[in-house]
């Protein structure tokens, strides 16, 4: 009998069979959680983490449902996550609202609220030899405008990422040629939408819908000329950026999008280049694992390659965030050498 579930299954687990199962089957609960969480939405969600960043109820239950399907079947697992439970803590209504999501996607127990803060809590192991990192939610201010956010999930061993699950919910099957982050038109209606990036070490990266039906195994392009970047303009340097976008003679308007889909799209051959570069106003932010170890497998085993903005690889293995790396590249492979050559032109931004 072959559906495509179970093909999803099978072909994907030669390896940590179990592992990637656990992966792909708690991201697209988490994706549905929060879809859920966002179709029922109002502002007053959010609330303020000491980073002033929004976080939302939808942050919360993801990381819940993730660290409480992991812990199920790897109790010992490590896992780096974004979140703690304090904040919910502190905050009753909140975390009333968050226990009632994630019990509608718990089938077999009622979960207390100190329940949910306990799973939310496994998540707050320590990088070492082998662990797990999650962002329940990359691209918060994405997720509050109801456009590209991410549920991004790895697992790391010996500083390697081996697997890495994103799934992008609001994420269209493919993007239109010409895209405009103002059209917003392409994540409503009927285009199709709803993506899960699937990559493991040696086996390539898979594209799945947003239910784990199999698309198409994803490889990056060698002859589109677009890059991608941040919405957010303190998350770059989009000067810089268009300068190496310039001397590359990329001509197209960037695609700006928020979270790791941007990773997404160039696995997929819809962006040659994903550039980051330190905003020159935080000269001292250090990119954090969670943001970029999920991504980072997805476009290398898409066929790309992807470095900090000097050309060293990402180190994984210096804590919650990078210290020894600066901004980040992500491109189609063929343009690297050359893109780092034009960042190293834009040096006094890179520091
Ligand atoms: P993006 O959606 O690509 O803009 O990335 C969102 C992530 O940017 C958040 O998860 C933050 O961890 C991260 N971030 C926050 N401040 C900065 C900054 N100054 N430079 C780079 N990244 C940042
Ligand atoms: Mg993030």
């Amino acid at each position: 009998m072959t559906n495509q579930k179970s093909s999803l299954l099978t072909a994907e687990s030669r390896k940590p069979k179990t592992k990637v199962q656990i992966a792909i089957d708690a991201v697209v609960k988490a994706m549905q959680l929060c879809e859920q969480v966002q179709a029922e939405m109002v502002s007053t969600d959010a609330i303020q983490k000491t980073d002033r960043s929004p976080v939302t109820v939808a942050d919360f239950g993801s990381q819940a449902l993730i660290c409480k399907a992991i812990g199920d079947v790897f109790p010992d697992d490590v896992i780096v996550a974004e979140e703690s439970a304090q904040a919910l803590k502190e905050n009753t209504a909140l975390l009333e609202r968050v226990t009632a999501y994630v019990n509608r996607f718990c089938e077999d127990t009622v979960p207390a609220a100190e329940t949910v803060c306990e799973w939310i809590d496994q998540g707050s192991g320590e990088v070492g030899p082998n662990f797990w990192t999650l962002d329940p939610i990359d691209g918060t201010k994405g997720f509050l405008r109801r456009d590209q956010y991410a549920i991004a999930l790895a697992y790391i061993v010996d500083g390697t990422v081996q697997l890495g699950v994103l799934g992008c919910p609001n994420l269209p099957y493919r993007l239109a040629a010409a895209h405009h982050h103002e059209d917003r038109s392409e994540n409503n209606g009927d285009t199709e939408h709803g993506c899960l990036f699937v990559a493991i070490r040696g086996e390539g990266t898979r594209l799945y819908t947003k239910a784990g039906d199999f698309i198409e195994q994803v490889h990056v392009s060698e002859t589109t000329h677009r890059f991608a970047e941040s919405v957010e303009s303190t998350h770059g340097d989009s000067d810089a950026h268009s300068s190496i976008a310039n001397a590359l003679g990329i001509t197209e308007s960037p695609v700006r999008m928020d979270s790791q889909a941007k990773y997404g799209i160039v696995s997929r051959g819809e962006a040659s280049l994903y550039i980051r570069l330190p905003n020159p106003a935080y000269p001292d932010y250090r990119e954090c694992i969670w943001d970029h170890a999920a991504g980072l497998i997805v476009v290398e085993e898409a066929g790309g390659t992807v470095t900090d903005a000097n050309g060293s690889p990402l180190n994984f293995l210096t804590g919650k965030r990078m210290h020894e790396n600066r901004g980040i590249v992500a491109t189609n492979g063929k343009l690297h050498q050359q893109v780092l050559r034009a960042v190293s032109g834009q040096r006094s931004a890179v520091g």
